[in-house]
């Protein structure tokens, strides 16, 4: 299909990066296409699946500081769409006392003024039941931190952003870019035209930088998105206001351990390592390293005694980054 509209702005990506990006421009009145490869919803992207963390407990003041807007932003979506995207469920933070990285949170959210709470090894298992803390390590609570809903988030705002008159085209992957003045959009279905463009196209993004001659260091990873059946059923349930929870290092590995209580699949806990093997987006199933799952069953024996140590459902996922 080709169009003679000309947009003020065009998406390329309706991920969530892409379609918040899309919802917001719309909502600042600038004529707007979403552009998207997959028929939507997918789940060959980084946005899918039910769930994840929203905190303030980060390693870098910028995100912490950055919080402050997010938060409002998502409560201001759910109260325009009339729709629960948020539970509060607080995260758990664990790691050695002294190491820099556990160090590099608590310092943060400190001097960000973060509500949090110390635990103690001695009040820890009255307040996190069924956890197991190392000796030696530290744990803290982000207590403002939840649970998002993820896939409910990217049809919400997708519908709002219709509703305030922007436009979405899924099944239509962009096969070409023309920069210019005004910037030409070719798609497997379509040519369009718009003042300004964005490529919010997740692992796909250098593929489609390719296009103007640019490249960015980015790596693209697989990660293997595990989740865990409980021995009894409702032990680690956001109903029982079981926290999220992130292990920034420790036994198993230096590099971050994170999970959610269990909810979107009734007994299953989800715990993922946060390091996976490198993969080509387009042939992300091709990449069947699972070292992540060894490191994960020694953890989940370790600390998590309530739960069976052998992923019961393994889902994909991708990560992009430098
Ligand atoms: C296992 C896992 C757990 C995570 N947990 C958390 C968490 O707890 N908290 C948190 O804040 N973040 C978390 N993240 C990170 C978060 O999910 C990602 O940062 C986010 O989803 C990235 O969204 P995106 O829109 O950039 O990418 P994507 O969702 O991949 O979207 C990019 C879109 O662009 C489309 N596209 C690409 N090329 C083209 C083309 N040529 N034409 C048209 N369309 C194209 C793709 O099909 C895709 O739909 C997690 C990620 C993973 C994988």
């Amino acid at each position: 299909m080709s169009s003679e509209v000309e947009y003020d702005c065009i998406v390329i990506g309706a991920g969530v990066q892409g379609s918040f990006t899309a919802y917001q421009l719309a909502k600042r009145n600038k004529k707007t296409l979403l552009l998207e490869q997959f028929v939507l919803p997918h789940t060959r992207g980084s946005s899918h699946g039910q769930t994840r963390i929203i905190r303030k407990a980060y390693e870098q003041d910028f995100y912490t500081q950055m919080m402050d807007e997010c938060y409002k932003l998502w409560s201001q979506l759910e109260r325009e769409a009339g729709v629960t995207l948020y539970r509060q469920t607080g995260l758990l933070v664990m790691g050695p006392e002294h190491s820099d990285s556990y160090l590099l949170y608590k310092n943060t959210m400190e001097r960000n003024n973060v509500p949090m709470v110390i635990l103690t090894p001695e009040n820890f298992s009255q307040h996190i039941p069924n956890v197991i803390l190392a000796e030696g390590d530290g744990a803290l609570v982000d207590i403002n931190a939840g649970v998002l809903y993820a896939d409910r988030a990217l049809k919400t705002v997708q519908g709002q952003f219709q509703k305030l008159g922007g436009v979405i085209r899924d099944k239509e992957k962009v096969t070409d870019i023309t920069p210019g003045p005004v910037v030409t959009v070719s798609t497997s279905a379509g040519v369009y035209r718009a003042k300004s463009l964005v490529i919010t196209a997740g692992p796909w993004a250098n593929k489609l930088l390719a296009h103007i001659g640019l490249q960015l260091p980015l790596e693209v990873e697989k990660i293997n998105v595990c989740y865990w059946k409980e021995k009894v059923p409702g032990t680690y349930d956001v109903k029982k206001r079981f926290p999220c929870f992130l292990l920034t290092e420790g036994e198993e590995s230096d590099r971050h351990i994170y999970g959610l209580p269990s909810n979107e699949y009734p007994g299953l806990v989800k715990i993922c390592y946060h390091v996976g093997g490198e993969t080509d987006p387009d042939h992300r199933d091709k990449q069947t390293d699972r070292s992540d799952i060894g490191i994960l069953q020694r953890f989940v024996a370790r600390c998590f005694p309530g739960l069976i140590p052998e992923p019961a459902v393994v889902e994909s996922c991708m990560y992009t980054g430098p």
